[in-house]
């Protein structure tokens, strides 16, 4: 059986150009990239060569890259280093946030610190109004992710911008699911802080990096030996570092192509499904290029997506990141959906793999599945 992979804002596999540079690093002796022998400085060498990569990919300057082990690392620490270089503040993020942001923050708020939600709109957008309903004064930081893992909605950072320097907070995006499927330039943002991982541009998983200019003030979420700046210690992971690196070059010369290309899988494959009488979320707002979100009326969600694992297509239902949560999407039902129509939620995300035969014959196994779910209803019933 033929299988396609239609989740890659879950996860996508390494580039075997990325892999081939990892593979020294993975199959000889490393020295520690702290020592001073010749091993040590091979080591450091290859990790600053790929920090300038990391840096060049998305217009930062190589100082201000710190590597972790990944997005949910890189988010943890700028909420728990601004929360705590500043007790008792607010921190400020919008309802739709990965649990990465969400889950410190609110965590937080059990130890003294106050949390405060921008609201999106219906069709999961923030919008000016939005900032202007926050009523707190001491804020530490402000989080708004650039796109959204589920509906792929893209925010406007210009806006984060300003509210955070009119409140003198750290400002934050999660750039986790942007980064590799859109232009994304850190110096234009101008914002103090970007999460980026590894994992989600076909670079190795386990790394990630904070993206901090030189301003903001955080506190470290891991302390010893004081490895990068003194943010984040630990003994580098240099082979995935050197993956990281090499990825970050290989999707920023790939960008436009593939996104043009996954434009158009998405118009065939949303043309295709509101024929079939599916509900595209946020279809009117400004989406990424790989990722559409739908569901059809009273079909539930996981059953279709079994249904369609057994034919060998690989999508998801609402946040991959916490399938195992059989509760509806809370990006949806931030949104206003309908619970009932947010159980029915499904996540189609391109990749570089990816061709309009893979998108024409899973609309033929849709429609073929479809059809057997509402026989099945209709005997139910
Ligand atoms: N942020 C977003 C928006 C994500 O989609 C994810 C993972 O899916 C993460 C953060 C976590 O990144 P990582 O898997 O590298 O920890």
């Amino acid at each position: 059986m033929q299988k396609v992979y239609f989740d890659h804002n879950a996860t996508t596999a390494i580039d075997k150009k990325v892999l081939s540079v990892m593979m020294p690093f993975l199959e000889a002796q490393q020295g520690n990239p702290t020592s001073q022998h010749s091993f040590g400085r091979h080591a450091r060498t290859a990790i600053e060569e790929a920090r300038e990569q990391v840096a060049l990919a998305i217009h930062a300057h190589p100082t201000e890259v710190v590597f972790t082990s990944g997005g949910t690392e890189a988010n943890n620490m700028i909420v728990h280093g601004a929360a705590i270089k500043n007790p008792q503040s607010t921190l400020v993020r919008s309802n739709i946030e990965h649990p990465c942001v969400a889950r410190p923050m609110e965590a937080l708020t059990h130890q003294g610190w106050y949390q405060e939600l921008l609201k999106v709109n219906h069709d999961g957008v923030i919008t000016k109004e939005a900032y202007q309903s926050i009523t707190a004064d001491n804020i530490s930081l402000v989080s708004v992710m650039l796109a959204n893992n589920e509906t792929g909605v893209i925010q406007e950072i210009s806006d984060l911008s300003d509210f955070a320097k009119e409140k003198k907070a750290i400002s934050h995006t999660d750039a986790v699911q942007a980064f590799g499927k859109m232009d994304v330039r850190f110096d234009e943002l101008q914002i103090d802080a970007m999460t980026l991982s590894s994992h989600k541009i076909y670079g190795p998983q386990g790394v990630g990096a904070l993206i901090l200019n030189k301003r903001s003030d955080i506190e470290p979420l891991i302390y010893g030996g004081g490895q990068e700046k003194n943010l984040r210690s630990g003994t580098e992971n240099i082979a995935a570092i050197i993956g990281f690196g090499k990825a970050c070059e290989l999707i920023s010369e790939s960008l436009k192509e593939s996104s043009m290309r996954s434009r158009e899988l998405q118009t065939t494959l949303e043309a295709h499904l509101k024929t079939l009488g599916a509900v595209i979320f946020s279809e009117k707002a400004k989406r990424l290029s790989n990722t559409t979100f739908f569901a059809f009326k009273d079909i539930e969600g996981s059953t279709l997506l079994t249904a369609l694992d057994k034919q060998g297509f690989a999508i998801a239902s609402g946040s991959a990141c916490s399938s195992v949560n059989k509760e509806p999407s809370h990006v949806l039902l931030a949104m206003g959906i309908d619970e009932d129509l947010a159980r029915g939620a499904l996540r189609i995300s391109f990749g570089n793999q990816n061709t309009i035969n893979d998108v024409t014959s899973f609309i033929e196994t849709l429609k073929k599945e479809l059809q057997t779910l509402k026989q099945l209803t209709a005997i139910a019933a």
